[in-house]
């Protein structure tokens, strides 16, 4: 971890201040949003320090694929037999606040589109 290790997730990821974690292995953590957008609503970060969805290159390819299986496995830990949605904001016109990438996992009730 190194150039966004001072983001709020990068502090979460090591540790320094606490977070609702729901699944966790050397690749990347899962914790409650502290702002839930939904019944279940839960974040899906690396540990590793991409601060963008932008930012990610092709090395990277099985990471983001670990992150994307690690939502699903979530979803089913969490019992979203119904569906859910992933979001993820990239960006200032994406809507991104914090500088660490990372996939909203929402569910738990029925979601409409557009979204705002
Ligand atoms: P973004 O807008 O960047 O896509 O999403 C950032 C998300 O992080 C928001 O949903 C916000 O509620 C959540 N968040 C911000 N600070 C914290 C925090 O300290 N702890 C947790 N668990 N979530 C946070």
């Amino acid at each position: 971890m190194s150039d966004n290790s001072d983001t709020i997730f990068g502090r979460i990821a090591r540790k320094e201040i606490p977070a609702d974690i729901v699944y966790e292995d050397n690749l990347c953590l899962a914790f409650r949003d502290i702002n839930p957008q939904a019944p279940v609503h839960v974040l899906v970060i690396p540990k590793q320090a991409i601060a963008k969805l932008a930012d990610a290159e092709s090395h990277d390819h099985a990471l983001m694929g670990h992150l994307l299986l690690t939502v699903k496995r979530v979803a089913d830990q969490l019992g979203l037999e119904n569906g859910y949605r992933v979001v993820i904001n990239t960006g200032k016109d994406g809507g991104q606040t914090v500088y660490h990438l990372h996939l909203h996992l929402l569910g738990g009730r029925q979601m409409t589109w557009p979204p705002g």
